[in-house]
């Protein structure tokens, strides 16, 4: 087997209302079944996803929590703002934002952005990714799959990688539960995370900094779908989280 992976060289920093999808077309010869896959502070800035730092006025309770990790007030504030539970609030600040994604400050941070603006995540990242990849179809004609990632933490480890955040076209859990093993046992629980592996081996090329590779194509794996997807599909219900619930018996 083998799948090949390549960044989508030239682009130029991202300003609120660039066309991405023509953009990567007008800078690489796609395929059908390649997938897509774009860093969220691109799809972020494109889409005008950002707060200007001196428009937050912080509340009582976002200056309180700032205070206790050591963060910017209005940093806490658009957390807050983006977020529907803190899962945790010390030593950082850990939420479900309005979208479902649990990360450290709903992803919100102030990297590869102009000094004066907090970047956020895209506000609907599935609904972004089906933008583009409808584009792309229309730009040049292709029928790819889309995967919109971030750089998170991970509990229990040290190190960040690319996660999914979004996509399109592409079942981001694959559903090994019934298949045999090498010795004929049935598997029972594996459940694969395709999407995060696939945007995990994309963001090695994007890099952290200043290299300016947002854009990655992952060609040869084919994970294409034309059903209907949600990143939804990853995130484990409410009432079968243990985790979840075992950090608010911690908070109460
Ligand atoms: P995140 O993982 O979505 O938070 O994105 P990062 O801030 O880690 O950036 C991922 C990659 O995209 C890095 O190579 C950055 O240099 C690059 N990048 C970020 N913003 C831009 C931009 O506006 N234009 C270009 N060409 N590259 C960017
Ligand atoms: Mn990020
Ligand atoms: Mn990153
Ligand atoms: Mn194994």
């Amino acid at each position: 087997m083998r799948m090949e992976l390549f960044t989508v060289d030239g682009l130029p920093l991202i300003k609120k209302g660039d066309d991405l999808a023509a953009m990567i077309c007008e800078r690489t010869e796609l395929e059908d079944h390649d997938a897509v896959v774009i860093a969220s502070t691109i799809v972020a800035k494109a889409e005008g996803a950002m707060v200007l730092k001196s428009d937050v006025v912080p509340s009582e309770r976002a200056i309180n929590i700032a205070k206790r990790i050591g963060k910017d007030p209005a940093l806490v504030q658009v957390v807050l703002d983006r977020s529907v539970e803190e899962l945790v609030k010390y030593p950082l600040l850990l939420v479900e934002n309005l979208n479902g994604h649990v990360s450290i400050n709903a992803g919100i941070d102030d990297s590869n952005v102009e000094d004066n603006y907090f970047l956020e995540l895209p506000h609907d990242p599935d609904g972004s990714a089906k933008a583009i990849g409808e584009r792309i179809a229309d730009r040049c004609g292709k029928d790819v799959s889309v995967i919109i990632t971030d750089t998170n933490g991970r509990a229990f480890k040290i190190g960040q990688t690319g996660v999914a955040v979004g996509v399109y076209r592409m079942h981001p859990i694959l559903d090994w539960r019934g298949e045999n093993d090498l010795f004929g046992n049935e598997l029972e629980i594996t459940e694969e995370a395709v999407a995060d592996e696939i945007a995990s081996a994309a963001n090695l090329l994007m890099g952290e900094a200043a290299g300016g590779n947002p854009v990655v194509i992952v060609r040869g794996f084919d994970l294409h779908t034309r059903d209907d997807v949600s990143v939804k599909e990853m995130y484990r219900p409410d009432n079968e989280d243990i985790i979840r619930k075992g950090l608010r018996c911690l908070r109460q």
